[in-house]
């Protein structure tokens, strides 16, 4: 199988001269289409940074991250910001969800800059709140929903432009242990019908329920275990 994401020697330092962090220092990975991988880490490993760079928030100082086979150094601004809108879906740990808008009205965002037009653009929001078990909530406001519900929502945005990817910065972090499980079964679904999950955490629970886990320390993969028997 091709792999979505493939990092060669991926190098990224902030900093010049005696002040330099060399935040990552030679990551080499390959992630296939519908893995679900967790990554682990102590805090100042790199896994933000790593993060920055497979989500095209960043560019790397050195190495080659091909993204669905195309060579990310090779795109302008615009083409990258298209390829984060189009390709990736995020989650981030503080859901992010826009306080006066309805929970519709927040997973119609990315569509509105990707300019898909109005009826179709309700019709996939729904469907995205439907999959996530959230289409009776779609006119709430985001205060309105418990912690476990936001994030489910912030989910539904990241899904609704149909991104092979799905990057997430700790999306359990602010939740309890029902919705966390939640949370997990959404992502192992999306995994399942052939999303790339890639996942940063710091909880074994949610590294449990990943296919792969990767384990970073100062900026180097040390280890790499997938798990096939689990499950
Ligand atoms: P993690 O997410 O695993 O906690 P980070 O990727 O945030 O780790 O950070 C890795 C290292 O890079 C740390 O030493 C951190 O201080 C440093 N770092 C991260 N971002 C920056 C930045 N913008 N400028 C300078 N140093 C940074
Ligand atoms: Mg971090």
């Amino acid at each position: 199988m091709a792999a979505v994401l493939e990092l060669r020697d991926i190098r990224q330092t902030y900093g010049t001269g005696e002040a330099a962090v060399h935040a990552l220092r030679g990551i080499d990975l390959a992630v296939e289409s519908g893995e679900h991988v967790a990554i682990m880490g102590p805090s100042g490993s790199g896994k933000s940074t790593l993060m920055n760079v497979l989500g095209c928030l960043d560019v790397a100082s050195s190495g080659t991250y091909l993204l669905e086979g195309q060579d990310v150094a090779g795109l302008d601004d615009t083409a990258l910001a298209r390829v984060r809108n189009r390709r990736i879906g995020f989650v981030f740990q503080s859901f992010n969800l826009i306080p006066r808008m309805t929970a519709l009205a927040n997973v119609e965002l990315p569509m509105v800059y990707g300019r898909v037009r109005g009826g179709e653009r309700r019709a996939r929001a729904e469907a995205a709140l439907e999959l996530v078990g959230l289409a009776d909530r779609a006119d709430h406001l985001p205060n309105a929903l418990s912690g476990g519900q936001q994030q489910r929502v912030a989910i539904a945005r990241a899904l609704v432009t149909d991104p092979a990817i799905v990057l997430a910065d700790e999306p359990t972090g602010n939740l309890d242990s029902a919705s966390t499980d939640d949370v997990l079964g959404i992502l192992e679904r999306l995994s399942g019908a052939g999303r790339t999950v890639v996942v940063i955490t710091h909880e074994d629970e949610v590294a449990a329920r990943a296919q792969r886990v990767v384990h970073i320390r100062d900026g180097l993969l040390v280890s790499d275990v997938r798990a096939g028997a689990r499950r």
